[in-house]
């Protein structure tokens, strides 16, 4: 499956209800290549920071409105807990896609070593994130006052963490989705 990040960029949900329906108004022999796109709707939420900071400054692929809107909640509860904003937050993962057996990145097509067979970078439902002048406890703490807080979160050893939305029954078909047609 091929995605072109010019297609996903500025698209994502409005939501979950909407994802379904999307899919379902799929057709069955509609090309892969189509899947993408579908799986969220047009955002206008941008990474920015109501003081202008700007938490995307790579254009990573990331359509799904509500990951966008929880990463700006992130933000603004560890400025809260800080007492400041002056700390760095940039997302540094997002979209992932299958192409064959491996998985890509949607932000520059570059194969994803150790991507979960069923990680929910396949879906949109999880971002990776790097700050600098955060400590662990206060992004542990932000992060539990966001819709990240019971997803699965990881601080990995080059020093990025992995925040995703808990599973759900729309996970679920998500992933379903991506088989049939992956
Ligand atoms: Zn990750």
């Amino acid at each position: 499956m091929r995605v072109h990040r010019n297609s996903l960029r500025g698209l994502c949900a409005a939501s979950a209800a909407t994802v379904i329906a999307n899919f379902n108004a799929l057709s069955e022999d509609q090309e892969p290549v189509s899947l993408v796109p579908v799986l969220y709707e047009p955002c206008s939420v941008e990474l920015v920071t109501p003081s202008g900071k700007n938490l995307n400054p790579d254009n990573i692929v990331i359509n799904n409105c509500a990951l966008r809107v929880a990463i700006l909640q992130l933000h603004a509860e560890i400025a809260e807990l800080l007492g400041t904003e002056d700390f760095g937050l940039r997302v540094s993962g997002g979209f992932r896609y299958r192409d064959g057996k491996v998985h890509r990145s949607a932000s520059n097509n570059s194969i994803v070593d150790e991507s979960a067979e069923y990680s929910q970078h396949l879906v949109d439902e999880a971002a990776d994130i790097v700050t600098k002048g955060v400590p662990f406890a206060v992004m542990e703490a932000a992060r539990k006052k966001t819709p990240f807080a019971y997803g699965y979160f990881k601080l990995y050893e080059d020093g990025h963490y992995h925040v995703s939305f808990p599973r759900t029954a729309t996970t679920k078909t998500l992933f379903e989705r991506l088989n049939d047609r992956g």
